[in-house]
C-alpha cells in the first residue's frame, strides 16, 4: 500500500502526465516509463534501518527499544531528517515523515535529501542518565549511515539540543579525526547550533499565514470575491477587524507561533485558545502568551490546569478539554502538536477557515479533500513548516565555514527563503484550480523528476 505522501506523489504525477511541457523529452511508452520510474522512487524509501538499542536502566534491568531510521531519498544531497522519541513511533510513521522531507527541502530548494528517525519510547518516563544512554546507542547503531555528508538529523518531538550535543558528541567519538560539527543540527549554540533554530519553525509557521493574508489579498481581490467560500469570506474582512486564532500545541514550534502572532504589526491578529497534551486554554479576548510561555518555562513545558495555577500567575482563561481547540469557531487553527489531528471522524466539527499545518501531517487526506471542498484554506506542512529545516540548513553551513551569523541574519535569510517559495507557489495557487497542497507537491515533483533525469535515474 502506498504511503500517504506516496498517494500524494501519485496524485501529482497522474495531474502532470498530459502536461508536455513536464518531461518534454519523453513521449508514448518511454514516457509511461518515465513516470512509473518516478513514483516508485519518490514513494518508497532507499533504506530502512531498524534496531534495538540495549540500554541499562538505573534500577537494574535491561531494555531492548525499537528504534528507526529511514532514509528516503538523496537526489538533492544528503537525507536530512529529525529523530523523534514518542511512544507510538512505527516504521510506516518515520517512512512518511521521511519522504516529507524529501519533498519539503526540494519545495525550499534546500540541498537536502529526506530522512527521518524514531526511538518507541516515552522519554518522560526515563532519567536523564538513561536518555543520554538512549541517546548515544541510537548513534553506535546507525554510525555507519549517518555523517555531514550522508544523513544529518536533528531534533524533533521529544528530542531537543541537549539530544543533539550527545548525539554528536558520540558520533566524533567513533569517528576520530573527522568532520563531525555538520552530523547533527539543532545543537545548542556552544556547540555550534545556530542563532534562532529553535524559533525557527514556529517563526515560519506564522510567516506563512502573514504573507498569504498581508500580501496577497489585495493584488488577488478577484479571486476573493469570486471565491465565496469560508476562506475567502474571513480573509477580506481581515483589516476590518482582528483575526482569531487558535493553536493546538504549545512547544517548540505553538508557543513561538502564538508569540509570533501576539508580536506582530503587520497582521491584526489574537490568540484565543492554545492547547497541550493536557488542556485547552480559551479567552475570547485574547490570551497573555508571554505569560503562558513564562509558566511552560518552569513547569516541564505544560500549561496551567487549574484555576489556582491560572490565577497564581495572573492569566485569564477558561479552562476546556484538550481536543476543544480543533472545533471552536476562529478565524485560524494552526496545528503543532502531532500527526492526524483531523480525520474523517472529526472534521466535520472543524469551524475554522483557514487551517496553518505547523506539525507534519496533522490532517488525513480524507479530512483534507474535505476541507477543500467546503473552501477551508489549509496551508500546508511541506510548505509552513520548514522553517526548523532551512535553519538546519544555515547550520550546517556554518558549521562548514566555522563562521557565525547574528540571530537577526538568521531570521532574515529565513524569510527570504520561505518568501522565495512561497512567490513562486501563490500566484499559481490563485490561477489554477488545485488546493494549495496539490500546488506545492506538484511543484516539487517536477523539482526533483528534473534533477532524477538529469541524473539518467528515469528508464
Ligand atoms: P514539542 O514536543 O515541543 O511540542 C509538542 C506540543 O504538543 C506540546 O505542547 C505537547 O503538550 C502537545 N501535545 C502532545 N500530545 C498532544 C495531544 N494528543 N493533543 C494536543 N497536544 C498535544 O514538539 P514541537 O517541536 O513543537 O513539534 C510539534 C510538531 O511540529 C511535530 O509534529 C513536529 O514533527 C513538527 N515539526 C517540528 C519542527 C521543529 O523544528 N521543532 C519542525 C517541523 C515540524
Amino acid at each position: 500500500m502506498a504511503s500517504k505522501y506516496g498517494e500524494i506523489v501519485e496524485e501529482s504525477l497522474n495531474a502532470l502526465l498530459n502536461d508536455t511541457s513536464f518531461l518534454p523529452n519523453f513521449s508514448g511508452d518511454e514516457r509511461k516509463n518515465a513516470f512509473t520510474s518516478l513514483e516508485s522512487i519518490l514513494s518508497t524509501p532507499n533504506q530502512i534501518q531498524k534496531s534495538f538499542l540495549r540500554v541499562p536502566l538505573e534500577n537494574g534491568k535491561i531494555l531492548r527499544i525499537p528504534a528507526f531510521r529511514v532514509q528516503h531519498n538523496n537526489a538533492v544531497g544528503p537525507y536530512k531528517g529529525g529523530i523523534r522519541f514518542h511512544e507510538t513511533v512505527e516504521e510506516d510513521e518515520v517512512i512518511n515523515l521521511a519522504t516529507l522531507m524529501t519533498l519539503k527541502n526540494a519545495l525550499h530548494d534546500v540541498p537536502f535529501g529526506g530522512g527521518k528517525g524514531g526511538v518507541v519510547i516515552n522519554p518522560r518516563e526515563f532519567s536523564e542518565k538513561e536518555l543520554h544512554t538512549i541517546s548515544k546507542t541510537y548513534v553506535q547503531n546507525f554510525s555507519d549511515i549517518l555523517g555531514p555528508d550522508k544523513d544529518i538529523p536533528a531534533p524533533d518531538v521529544g528530542t531537543g539540543e541537549r539530544e543533539m550535543d550527545w548525539m554528536m558528541g558520540e558520533f566524533k567519538n567513533i569517528h576520530p579525526g573527522r568532520p563531525y560539527r555538520g552530523s547533527f543540527t539543532g545543537k545548542s549554540q556552544m556547540n555550534g547550533g545556530s542563532l534562532g533554530r529553535r524559533e525557527a519553525t514556529g517563526k515560519g509557521v506564522y510567516f506563512t499565514l502573514r504573507y498569504m493574508i498581508h500580501n496577497f489579498i489585495n493584488e488577488n481581490e478577484g479571486w476573493f470575491k469570486e471565491n465565496e467560500n469560508r476562506f475567502a469570506k474571513t480573509a477580506l474582512n481581515h483589516t476590518k477587524r482582528e483575526l482569531t486564532i487558535g493553536i493546538q500545541g504549545f512547544g517548540n514550534v505553538g508557543s513561538v507561533a502564538a508569540l509570533e502572532s501576539y508580536q506582530c504589526n503587520y497582521l491584526n491578529t489574537k490568540v484565543v485558545a492554545v492547547s497541550d497534551r493536557n488542556v485547552t486554554l480559551y479567552n475570547g479576548d485574547g490570551l497573555d502568551i508571554e505569560a503562558l510561555v513564562d509558566f511552560t518555562s518552569k513547569h516541564n513545558g505544560d500549561l496551567p490546569t487549574t484555576k489556582e495555577a491560572l490565577s497564581q500567575n495572573g492569566i485569564k482563561a477558561d479552562i476546556q478539554d484538550r481536543a476543544d481547540v480543533l472545533y471552536l469557531d476562529t478565524d485560524v487553527l494552526i496545528l503543532a502538536a502531532l500527526e492526524d489531528q483531523i480525520h474523517e471522524d472529526n472534521v466535520d466539527k472543524v469551524k475554522a477557515r483557514m487551517i496553518v499545518e505547523g506539525a507534519n501531517g496533522p490532517i488525513t487526506l480524507g479530512a483534507d479533500r474535505k476541507l477543500s471542498d467546503e473552501g477551508v484554506l489549509v496551508i500546508p506542512d511541506i510548505l509552513a513548516n520548514a522553517g526548523g529545516v532551512i535553519v538546519s540548513y544555515f547550520e550546517w553551513l556554518q558549521g562548514r565555514e566555522t563562521q557565525f551569523y547574528s540571530e537577526e541574519e538568521v531570521s532574515t535569510m529565513l524569510f527570504k527563503k520561505m518568501k522565495e517559495t512561497m512567490d513562486e507557489i501563490f500566484p499559481q495557487f490563485f490561477s489554477d484550480p488545485f488546493p494549495l497542497r496539490q500546488n506545492c507537491y506538484i511543484h516539487t515533483v517536477m523539482k526533483l523528476s528534473d534533477i532524477m533525469y538529469r541524473h539518467g535515474k528515469l528508464y
